[in-house]
């Protein structure tokens, strides 16, 4: 077993450990139930994915830096119809209503 990522919530390690086995790499979810008596939450104990094997590490640090990118921020981009510059978080055109590009051209 190899300690491999500290997640911020319960969630995001879940969504990890599926990310992951996708990929044909075992990692199990640990960490989140050790809060002391029930109803004490303590902010200490963040899950934490562990790797059953270990020699899966440099592939699974590759794998989480993928599983981490699509949190950034959208970038804006320039309606294909109008030519109008469109805000990342809209997938339509404020303008004319034209779908965003599928290709992250910028
Ligand atoms: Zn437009």
């Amino acid at each position: 077993m190899q300690k491999f990522y500290e997640a911020r919530d319960r969630l995001q390690a879940v969504m990890l450990r599926d990310h992951l086995a996708v990929n044909q790499i075992a990692s199990v979810v640990l960490g989140d139930y050790l809060s002391g008596a029930a109803g004490e939450l303590s902010a200490i104990n963040f899950p934490v994915v562990w790797l059953v094997e270990e020699g899966d590490l440099p592939r699974a640090r590759q794998l989480l830096s993928e599983f981490l990118a699509p949190q950034a921020a959208a970038a804006d981009w320039t309606c294909p119809v109008c030519g109008a510059q469109v805000e990342g978080d809209f997938a339509l055109c404020w303008q004319c209503g034209g779908t965003r590009p599928t290709e992250e051209n910028t």
